[in-house]
């Protein structure tokens, strides 16, 4: 009761919340008068100092529900580090802005370990002892291997976007950061799915985490407007130029290959269509200042693979385009959530031809299979206060060894199967237009640990993706 008066009086609900006064402080000079319900649901876990396993959905304030806790801690405990791992670099370079952002008026300085940039100017940063790494698996392991970063004093590590980044085969990356590593460290995993590999993730490294899932699991944002455009004949590139020459606001056109991106992109600028071009095949430097142009909206269309599906919070973005639908139902979801940041609401707009029917027909009945999640997911396990020595020290035998060998490549290991776009100008038709508007998914779902008997994982129900949802991995 005495919190509600609290609240009222200054105005800012996270005041209730357990922070700090100068961690308020910061949030409010960013603008955010109350929390997000991710964040009034996890920042009171993470300050509790424990291991939190948690599912929201896009552009629910994920970032900042686990960058504030953070914080706190660091300003808690002023010798200790915190390590943050993306499964991409445009997201781990994202989490680094809203943490600087939050973290302005204070002396912690950060430091981004990802690929594609310069090692020298990583060195450089790692030896002022930054108190925050920001990275991705396969260089943060580069640096690891080198000694050029040590990670003894690490309080808190965050792992976000989970589920991504062993979709991306970065399964033996992870495990060999965690065992440089202290034994002693909070873990907060935060993942858009639970697949069996990422629960046995949690239930190896997690401790007892507080289980968290809002929203529920996998449902497209409740913002954004879904609308399916039914293509005839090879008429796609003239609906998308259609669609874009009355577009306001801007638009993220998804493909599913770089050689696509790169087509089309060229496509639409000798359309004078001013449009920009994001994919994995691109050198650091141009994938950077392709997504600067996009957020500083130099250019209003940017055509991308899955590499810009995650996690990017451009809040201008008015309009998804599936100009291909993804491989992967799950990626679908997160490719809408690109849109619809926040409070604002977007569209969805899904283009499907001939060819694209039975990948719908997938992530149709994959939509409407979405419910809630059961939890807990993972099984509890003992209280660490009441583990005795043989415990521990067992339990630290368990912790894997470092691999001789770290691969090194940034990217995923991925298979590229080329694949031919049409982007010739169809002779002009008569379009036999067929628009459809689907509603809106609506469920909101908190879940918390129950005090139930835990089920065991292989009894989760398990989920269908598309025949080559794991040959196709073109970013
Ligand atoms: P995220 O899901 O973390 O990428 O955040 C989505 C968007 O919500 C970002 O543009 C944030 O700036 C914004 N946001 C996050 N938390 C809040 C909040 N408590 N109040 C207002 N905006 C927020």
């Amino acid at each position: 009761m005495q919190n509600v008066k609290i609240q009222v009086m200054t105005n800012n609900l996270f005041d209730a919340l357990g922070l700090k006064k100068a961690v308020v402080k910061a949030i409010k000079n960013i603008g955010y008068s109350k929390p997000t319900p991710v964040q009034a649901e996890f920042i009171p876990v993470a300050l509790k100092g424990r291991d939190a396993l948690a599912s929201a959905q896009t552009g629910s304030g994920k970032t900042s529900a686990y960058t504030i806790p953070v914080l706190n801690r660091l300003l808690e405990e002023e010798e200790k580090t915190a390590l943050f791992v993306a499964p991409t670099r445009e997201l781990a370079q994202q989490i680094q802005t809203v943490f600087r952002d939050l973290a302005k008026d204070t002396k912690i300085n950060t430091a981004l370990i990802t690929g594609g940039k310069n090692m020298q100017g990583q060195l450089r940063k790692l030896k002022s002892n930054p108190r925050v790494i920001i990275g991705t698996p396969g260089r943060l392991n580069d640096h690891l291997k080198r000694k050029s970063l040590k990670l003894d004093n690490t309080a808190v590590v965050v792992w976000d976007e989970t589920d991504r980044m062993l979709d991306l085969g970065f399964m033996a990356q992870i495990e060999e950061i965690i065992s440089f590593l202290p034994a002693e460290k909070q873990t907060l995993m935060l993942s858009a799915t639970f697949p069996p590999r990422v629960l046995k993730l949690a239930q190896k490294y997690l401790n007892n985490p507080e289980q968290i899932i809002i929203g529920g699991l996998n449902n497209p944002s409740a913002n954004v407007e879904q609308k399916n455009i039914k293509i005839e004949g090879n008429e796609k590139l003239k609906k998308l130029t259609e669609i874009l020459n009355k577009l306001k606001g801007q638009a993220l056109v998804f493909v599913k290959t770089q050689r696509a991106a790169a087509e089309i992109t060229r496509y639409l600028k000798k359309n004078l269509i001013n449009a920009g071009a994001l994919h994995g095949g691109l050198k650091q430097k141009d994938r950077d200042a392709a997504l600067k142009g996009f957020r500083e909206q130099e250019f209003k269309i940017l055509v991308a693979t899955d590499v810009a599906a995650r996690g990017l919070d451009i809040p201008s973005i008015s309009t998804v385009i599936n100009y291909e639908l993804p491989q992967n139902p799950e990626e679908y979801i997160h490719r809408l959530g690109r849109t619809g940041r926040y409070d604002k609401t977007g569209v969805c707009i899904n283009l499907i031809a001939r060819a694209d029917r039975s990948a719908w027909k997938e992530i149709k009945a994959f939509l409407e299979k979405q419910t809630s999640a059961e939890l807990p997911l993972i099984s509890p396990k003992e209280d660490p206060a009441q583990k005795n020595e043989e415990q521990i020290s067992a339990e630290k035998r368990n912790v894997p060894e470092r691999t001789k060998e770290t691969k090194t490549a940034e990217k995923a290991p991925s298979k590229k199967i080329p694949q031919k776009t049409n982007i010739a100008p169809e002779p002009q038709k008569d379009l036999k237009k067929e628009e459809y508007v689907f509603t809106p998914f609506k469920k909101v779902y908190v879940g918390k640990i129950k005090d139930e008997k835990p089920k065991h994982l292989q009894k989760l129900p398990r989920r269908k993706f598309g025949k080559n949802a794991k040959k196709r991995k073109t970013h």
